[in-house]
C-alpha cells in the first residue's frame, strides 16, 4: 500500500497549482496523492504545464483514484477564485489557502490520509483574509492542539530545528528559553532516526558571536542553552553545544552532524539554502500528524508562467512517504 497524501495547493496566486501538476507523474509513482485545492486554478495550471491528465472532482478519499493521467482533487468550498490574479496578494486567495490547509489537517487527524504535503501560502494574503496566524506551522500547531512543535528544514543529509521561527529578531532573542532549546533538541532527536535509521549526532548553535566568549557579550549560552544541552545529554542524546554558530556550520560541511539546532529562523535558513538551494523540505515535528512542505515561498514574481521548479515538492512528498513508512513500521512492532 502506497501512502495516501493530501497535497494542499497553498495560495493559488503563487506557484502551488503549477508545481503540483508538474510534479504529478513523480507524486503518483511514490504515493496515492489527492489535491486539496481549486478546480479552476488546477485546470489553468494543467494547460500551463501542458498536462493531459484528467481532473477528478471528489468529495471523499474513498472516491479518489489517482493515476498518472487522473488528478483527484477536493475543493472544500463552492465559490470560484476567478477574481484572483496570479502573483497578487488577495484576501480571497488567503482565505482559500487557509481552507485547503485545515481541510487537509482534519483529514489527517481522522486518518483519511497518512500525511499532508503543503504548497506555499502567502503570509500577507492570509493576513488580509483575517487569519491571525503568521504561517503554516502556527496553523498546524493550533489546529492539532500541539504546544510542543518545531519547524525543521531537511536536506538529503542534514536537518535543522529552529527554537524560534516567524517573529521579529528582537522577540526571537527574548523568547529563547531553556525549555524551548530542550524541546527543539528532543524533537530533532525523535524525528531523525525515522529518516536516517540510526541515532543522530546533534549540535546546538550558540546565540551570541563566539558563544559569547565566556560571557563577554551575552549570557544566553550560560543561562539557557547550556542547561538544556546538558539535560538532553544526561538523558542519552548525542548532542554537543552550544558552539559558535559559524563553527557548527563549518564542521557540518564534513558531515560531523545529522542535525543542528538553530536559535532563530535565519541562523538555520541561510546556510541551508546556500548549501542545498531547492533540495530542501520543511517538516513540522511534534504534531500528531505527518506534515512536510516545500521549503520555498509562493514566488509571485514567476507565478503563472509555467517555469516554476517542482523539485522541492517532489522531495517533500518523498520525505512524507519515508516518515509514513517509519511510522507504520513502529506501529507494527
Ligand atoms: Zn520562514
Amino acid at each position: 500500500m502506497m501512502p495516501r497524501l493530501a497535497i494542499t495547493m497553498g495560495d493559488v496566486a503563487g506557484i502551488g497549482p503549477e508545481i503540483i501538476v508538474r510534479a504529478w507523474p513523480q507524486l503518483v509513482a511514490m504515493a496515492n496523492p489527492v489535491v486539496i485545492g481549486d478546480a479552476h486554478w488546477l485546470e489553468d495550471a494543467s494547460a500551463l504545464v501542458g498536462s493531459l491528465a484528467q481532473l477528478q472532482p471528489i468529495t471523499s478519499m474513498t472516491d479518489a483514484h489517482p493515476a498518472i493521467d487522473v488528478i483527484p482533487f477536493l475543493q472544500p468550498y463552492p465559490d470560484r477564485l476567478d477574481a484572483v490574479s496570479a502573483g497578487e496578494v488577495s484576501a480571497k486567495a488567503g482565505r482559500a489557502a487557509y481552507d485547503f490547509l485545515v481541510t487537509a489537517i482534519d483529514m489527517a487527524l481522522r486518518g483519511e490520509v497518512d500525511a499532508i504535503v503543503t504548497c506555499p501560502l502567502h503570509k500577507e494574503s492570509l493576513h488580509q483574509a483575517g487569519v491571525a496566524f503568521p504561517g503554516h506551522t502556527e496553523i498546524l500547531a493550533d489546529r492539532t492542539k500541539s504546544d510542543r512543535h518545531a519547524m525543521l528544514l531537511v536536506s538529503r543529509d542534514l536537518a535543522v530545528a529552529h527554537v524560534t521561527l516567524h517573529t521579529s529578531m528582537r522577540d526571537a532573542v527574548a523568547s529563547i528559553t531553556a525549555d524551548g532549546v530542550k524541546n527543539a533538541i528532543e524533537l530533532l532527536h525523535g524525528l531523525l532516526p525515522q529518516l536516517i535509521g540510526r541515532t543522530p549526532r546533534l549540535a546546538v548553535c550558540a546565540l551570541n558571536p563566539h558563544a559569547s566568549d565566556g560571557g563577554l557579550f551575552g549570557d544566553e549560552e550560560e543561562r539557557l542553552i547550556h542547561p538544556a544541552v546538558d539535560a538532553c545529554r544526561a538523558a542519552g542524546v548525542d548532542v554537543v553545544g552550544p558552539l559558535p554558530a559559524d563553527a557548527v556550520w563549518l564542521h557540518s560541511m564534513n558531515k560531523a552532524y545529522d542535525g543542528i539546532v538553530a536559535m532563530y529562523h535565519d541562523q538555520g535558513h541561510i546556510p541551508m539554502k546556500m548549501r542545498y538551494a531547492r533540495q530542501l523540505v520543511n517538516v513540522t515535528a511534534g504534531l500528531p500528524i505527518i506534515r512536510t512542505s516545500v521549503a520555498h515561498g509562493t514566488a509571485f514574481d514567476i507565478a503563472g508562467q509555467g517555469v516554476a521548479d517542482a523539485s522541492s515538492l517532489v522531495l517533500a512528498a518523498d520525505v512524507a512517504c519515508r516518515l509514513v513508512g517509519a511510522a507504520s513500521l513502529r506501529d507494527r512492532r
